[in-house]
């Protein structure tokens, strides 16, 4: 019988008592793992009020004390990094290495957490008036609340709450409740680490929970990555009750790829961006956009003998591919291949009916190649989120550039090209939030800030990085004179004098 989850609160695991649960499942078997519960409407206030509670003191602390509370935090996480990756593995599907990754990129921004009392740094003027100085200082914001997708278990969560904690608020993460264990362990680490109780938390559920969390007037802030109709309706409950609001959404990422592009190269790119991860990356290339006939056909001419020999099978054993993260989600995804096939796309490689030796309940879907497909069919509209790659063909690089800038979604988008004038006036001209010139996934380090345009993110701040300190934090700017004796009333606005 597989063991229920529980939450994690004040520093202890406590026992959902909602009465709701949910299944996990392990993707490449297709049994359920676990039952995470489903918090109710209380169970989230209790998170909140434990937050609430330890926010004083962790505010108080020292940003070098918090750092170091956040050095040791790397330190576990490094030495935990293959079971944290392995929880993962288990539960979303994704192949081990890819795991690893996730957790190596999730470390980094740890680490430019590190640097806060660096990053809290104010700015100071001297004499602004006569006996008068001037200076700013980054102050936290109090209880703020992360709620995370499913597609990266331990790297989103960590995109959002270092930084935060590093600014001295607490903290409470509404993981996936599709891939919940790597935020308990998470959740473990911190306490190891010497974080007080209370500082952070971690509470399961659905949209119950979520909704608990947008209400409650002790949240100040919310940071949310998940499917575009959620964050518009996460930004817009959550800006309505006052809250400071990040919402990052879905993405359809077109690379463009020239006729001098290096097609062997481009190949590659498309191979790894389109189908690692089973297609399920908010940065995955899912459309590539192939000027010239000569272009596409060499590109689809080289590409599906590619896909079509992906090696697929259970995450755990470390393929190329995994199955996707459930069986609603697989069929999903099958349904707009059947889709594409309808709407009259070419169909170049069908990954549909794969079946894998001594798992055949796992939740596998073979890579699918669309040629021929155009902006009026809903397989190059929509979000599929699978390993579905469409090809489409235009006559020139101004074509191009206007289907990516008209596309609802700006996540990233890369240009494939040896020409510099080209890849200069794409990175100019493109409207998305993050562009690659012969990089087909182009995720900032921690140390830059991340997110898309459009329908991609609502809010004006983007996450880790220069952003995320502001997003955490609140400016405040203090004007003091320590005169002798300035005893008379002013009556106009103060100039220098
Ligand atoms: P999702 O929107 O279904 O879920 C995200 C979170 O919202 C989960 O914690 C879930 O429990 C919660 N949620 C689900 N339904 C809700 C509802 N009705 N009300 C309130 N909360 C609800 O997304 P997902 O399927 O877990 O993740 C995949 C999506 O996330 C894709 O669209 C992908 O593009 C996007 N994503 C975007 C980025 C980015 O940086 N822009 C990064 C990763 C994933």
């Amino acid at each position: 019988m597989p063991e229920p989850l529980h939450h994690y609160v004040n520093g202890h695991p406590i026992a959902g008592n909602s009465g709701r649960s949910a299944e996990v499942f392990d993707p490449a078997t297709g049994h359920v793992s676990a039952f995470v519960p489903l918090a109710s409407r209380p169970e989230v206030e209790h998170a909140v009020a434990s937050a609430h509670a330890a926010f004083p003191a962790w505010a108080e602390t020292t940003p070098l004390n918090r750092a170091r509370v956040l050095f040791r935090f790397k330190e576990l996480l490094e030495r935990h990094a293959d079971d944290v990756a392995l929880r993962i593995t288990y539960e979303h599907g994704k192949v081990l290495s890819d795991a690893r990754g996730e957790v190596t990129r999730g470390l980094e921004v740890v680490e430019f957490a590190c640097g806060i009392p660096h990053l809290l740094k104010g700015e100071h003027s001297m004499n602004v008036g006569r006996e008068v100085d001037s200076w700013t200082e980054y102050a936290p914001l109090g209880v703020c609340a992360g709620i995370t997708p499913f597609n990266f278990p331990a790297m989103v969560p960590l995109w959002m709450f270092p930084v935060a904690l590093a600014c001295g608020n607490t903290f409470v993460l509404k993981p996936s409740e599709r891939d919940p264990s790597a935020s308990l362990l998470m959740a473990d680490l911190l306490k190891q680490a010497g974080l007080p109780d209370g500082v952070f938390n971690v509470v399961h559920g659905d949209k119950e929970a979520v909704d608990a969390l947008l209400d409650d007037r002790r949240v100040q802030a919310v940071s949310f990555v998940g499917s575009t109709p959620i964050a518009e309706y996460i930004y817009a409950r959550g800006s309505a009750n006052g809250k400071r609001v990040q919402a990052l959404g879905g993405a359809k990422n077109h690379m463009v790829v020239l006729p001098d592009a290096d097609i062997d190269g481009a190949v590659a790119a498309l191979l790894g961006a389109g189908y690692g991860s089973a297609g399920e990356r908010c940065m995955a290339i899912s459309v590539a956009v192939c000027v010239g006939e000569a272009t596409a056909d060499a590109l689809v001419e080289k590409l599906a003998p590619k896909v079509a020999a992906l090696k697929i099978g259970p995450g755990a054993k470390d393929p190329e591919m995994g199955p996707l993260v459930t069986a609603a989600h697989r069929a999903k995804v099958q349904g707009y291949v059947d889709l594409g096939v309808e709407e009259g796309a070419k169909l170049v490689i069908d990954g549909r009916g794969l079946a894998i030796d001594d798992h055949a309940d796992g939740f596998y879907l073979g890579g699918c190649l669309f040629d021929f497909v155009t902006p009026d069919m809903r397989i190059y509209q929509e979000e599929i989120f699978g390993p579905v790659l469409c090809v489409v063909r235009v006559p020139d690089f101004e074509t191009a550039l206007a289907l990516v800038n008209e596309h609802e979604y700006g996540n990233g988008t890369a240009l494939f090209t040896r020409d510099g004038g080209a890849a200069r006036e794409f990175a100019h001209r493109v409207q998305a939030g993050m562009v690659g010139i012969n990089v087909p996934i182009p995720v900032p380090m921690a140390f830059h800030s991340f997110g898309g345009w459009k329908r991609s993110l609502f809010g004006p701040l983007h996450v880790h990085g220069p952003d995320g300190v502001r997003f955490y934090t609140r400016l405040k700017t203090i004007t003091a004179r320590w005169p002798e004796g300035a005893r008379h009333a002013e009556f106009v606005m103060p100039t220098m004098k």
